[in-house]
């Protein structure tokens, strides 16, 4: 499957890279806790109650 268009809203992982470090890794779009870069520790992603908000970390693909 190609997609040119990201449609997170339907998507439940996503790949994001983070913006400190370049370090690319999968996350869950649902995740009830902040998710941390693996590599360098920088919180890239906070929960909204909803889905997950991204922060300082980029979109590369969704699932
Ligand atoms: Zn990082």
């Amino acid at each position: 499957m190609k997609e040119t268009t990201i449609r997170w809203p339907t998507s439940k992982f996503i790949k994001v890279r983070c913006l400190k470090c370049r370090n690319e890794q999968v996350i869950f779009d649902k995740a009830a806790t902040e998710i941390k870069c693996l590599n360098c520790g920088e919180v890239i992603a906070r929960p909204t109650g909803g889905k997950i908000e991204l922060v300082n970390a980029e979109i590369i693909k969704t699932f």
